[in-house]
């Protein structure tokens, strides 16, 4: 049995026999500590989650990132700021979730996928409603009078959509795969837009979220009914329509995007979380991705880059050519990465261009100096 489960298990047959209460109607006081035994258990279980996660290797610790990423909880509640403390998760999928002790974690693979600060904050909003509501509480409770760990936890589900960092599971994990019910959701989103479009943001946006994430479903392989999003209640579907209803009911025709503001604060993780989306090999999806991505932010060196690593891995016929227009948008750009020159290298020699790939290579040795690769790359060029 895994280390969370088994804390869970003791938890649960330890457990405090009090009476249920019910969930009071309001949001959560600022500064808010449980008191009552099982709510206090459910907190000491998630603060120990909370302190394997600080020294997980998968956290990122890019503090100009955390700044902003708490600086934008705090526009969206002010009041509540203080007790949320957010993590970023090295993780390529789109996830984030909430634990009741104010421990929020965001996934990198949800970050890549924002196009703006308004899709982030809508996510934030989302999750600051489970919250303000203490939904996990409500689950808690219910879980353990049902003794259905499975409720509580979602297992397979969660570790179906996790990719190759699924070996993280640990308790943190416990705090990622809460499966709320459908009406908790449902007030997760509501609370979430209410809060974006108090905060000035486009309230259009956790609208937009579930529409791109429908079709880069479509566009790709994976079965819909493993990912722990898409298994959930309501149907990304129903959350896209109520989400677009309550957008239109805010009649704020415009409101702030952030989208510059967003890109430079993800700078030193771009890079980073477009490999980790290369690696799982899910060209389809990843193509949709990119290329999505580059329509809002057309002259994006990485994300060019990106969309040719697609194709040059994918290896289809046509795929070189297409890799190699894709680095050639990628290098008029200032921002493209200097792996991009291996790249070009390789594309290069399979299309038998012996002086492009010498090219490619001198460049690439100049740029990465000491490069680990360097002599297999020489020995490639060489064969
Ligand atoms: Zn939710």
């Amino acid at each position: 049995m895994r280390p969370a489960l088994r804390a869970l298990v003791i938890f649960i047959a330890l457990g405090a026999s009090g009476a249920l209460h019910a969930q009071s109607g309001g949001f959560l006081a600022p500064g808010y500590q449980p008191s009552d035994a099982d709510e206090t258990g459910l907190w000491r279980l998630m603060d120990r989650a909370e302190e394997q996660l600080k020294t997980s290797r998968f956290v990122v610790r890019d503090p100009a990132l955390n700044a902003y990423l708490h600086e934008i909880v705090c526009r969206l509640d002010k009041a509540h700021c203080a007790d949320i403390r957010i993590y970023v998760v090295r993780t390529p999928q789109f996830n984030a979730s909430m634990a009741p002790n104010g421990m929020m974690e965001i996934w990198t693979g949800l970050l890549l996928r924002c196009t703006d600060e308004a899709q982030l904050a809508a996510i934030i909003g989302h999750e600051l409603g489970h919250y303000l509501r203490r939904h996990s509480l409500a689950l808690w409770r219910d879980a353990r009078d049902k003794a259905s760990l499975g409720n509580f936890l979602g297992l397979g589900l969660a570790a179906a959509g996790m990719g190759r960092y699924g070996d993280f599971a640990n308790l943190a994990l416990v705090a990622s795969i809460y499966s709320y019910s459908r009406d908790n959701e449902r007030e997760a989103d509501q609370i979430g837009e209410r809060l974006l479009v108090k905060a000035g943001y486009a309230p259009l946006a956790a609208a937009e979220i579930w529409d791109q994430l429908i079709a880069e479903y479509a566009a790709g392989t994976a079965d819909r009914s493993q990912s722990v999003l898409f298994a959930s209640h309501p149907t990304p579907e129903e959350r896209l329509v109520s989400l677009r209803e309550a957008a239109e009911a805010a009649k704020i025709k415009n409101g702030e995007r952030g989208a510059e503001r967003y890109r430079s604060a993800l700078a030193g993780v771009r890079a980073t979380i477009a490999d980790d989306e290369l690696a799982l090999r899910q060209y389809g999806r990843s193509a949709q991705l990119f290329e999505r991505l580059l329509a809002e932010a057309p002259d994006d060196g990485l994300l060019w880059y990106a969309k040719g690593e697609v194709y040059r891995l994918r290896g289809e016929p046509g795929d070189l050519e297409h890799a190699a227009e894709a680095y050639a948008r990628a290098l008029q750009a200032s921002d493209a990465p200097p792996e991009i020159y291996r790249s070009v290298m390789r594309v290069a020699l399979k299309r038998g261009d012996r002086a492009g790939a010498q090219t490619a290579l001198e460049n690439y040795l100049a740029r990465v100096p000491g490069a680990d690769d360097a002599g297999a790359l020489k020995m490639l060029f060489d064969q």
